[in-house]
């Protein structure tokens, strides 16, 4: 069965459902609103990063545009390593995308090392990945700025130019992810253009093409002026993918 590529000329939205919900059941529930909201939802394009375990099934028979991405996983292709999944795995279960870099696994012991690793093996696999970066608090020296800097540079080093078609850099501060709201778009409109900037010291001028998402305490109120006024190409959205009817109103707010 073809793996879902999205259009990446609409807005992006990610559903990061992290490690929600508890049974299959739950997770087809969420699924299938998904499914229903991007019926009319034409000018977006829904990527879905569901637990692991769900994935194969979720994905058997869908012949929609949802595309699906992995959370997390490694870069090994196989081996000894009890507990966890392989980028290799999840592209066989029908993943398109996988996130690489967030801050929960990060928080848990994955370096810049690990990130470029797996950024490197999803894209040697067929897998678009979606790198995200972030700092974990924001000084007024800007110390943040050089943080972000190396976080880019490491995941990126080596890679070809051409490739930076297949990436999404999700910018995510840690401080707003599961907060109660997002950044300013004012201070998101800066942080891309230095993230832009950074990206085209590492890999040259095809950089200035790369796509950027916001991720941290979107709703269906932020989504749209963030796309609008931070000049973002999408969002990556995690409590609020869960919701259905928040879900479902972030999509219609981005198609209206
Ligand atoms: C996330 O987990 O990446 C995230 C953005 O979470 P939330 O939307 O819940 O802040």
């Amino acid at each position: 069965m073809a793996h879902v590529t999205i259009d990446t000329m609409k807005a992006v939205v990610v559903a990061n459902w992290k490690m929600h919900p508890q049974t299959f059941k739950d997770a087809r529930k969420l699924f299938d609103s998904t499914k229903k909201a991007i019926e009319t939802a034409r000018n977006v394009s829904v990527i879905v990063a569901p637990p692991s375990v769900f994935v194969r099934e979720l994905s058997r028979g869908y012949r929609g545009r949802i595309a699906f991405a992995a959370q997390g996983a490694r870069a090994e292709l196989e081996g000894a390593f009890t507990g966890d999944v392989s980028l290799a795995q999840m592209r066989d279960a029908r993943c398109t995308y996988a996130i690489v870099g967030h801050a929960e696994r990060r928080a848990r012991g994955e370096t810049n090392e690990d990130v470029a690793a797996q950024l490197k093996a999803s894209l040697s696999l067929g897998l678009s990945p979606i790198l995200c970066v972030g700092e974990k608090e924001r000084s007024s020296d800007g110390t943040h700025y050089a943080f972000i800097k190396e976080e880019l540079r490491s995941a990126l080093s080596g890679i070809k130019p051409s490739d930076i078609k297949k990436i999404l850099i999700a910018y995510e501060p840690v401080w707003a992810i599961g907060a109660v709201k997002p950044m300013t778009s004012r201070d998101m409109h800066e942080m891309g253009i230095f993230i832009r900037k950074c990206v085209v010291e590492s890999i040259g001028d095809a950089g200035m093409d790369v796509r950027i998402l916001y991720g941290g305490a979107i709703d269906q109120n932020t989504a749209r002026p963030m796309i609008e006024e931070a000049h973002v190409h999408g969002l990556l959205v995690g409590r609020a993918s869960l919701e259905r009817g928040v879900f479902v109103a972030i999509l219609e707010s981005l198609s209206a």
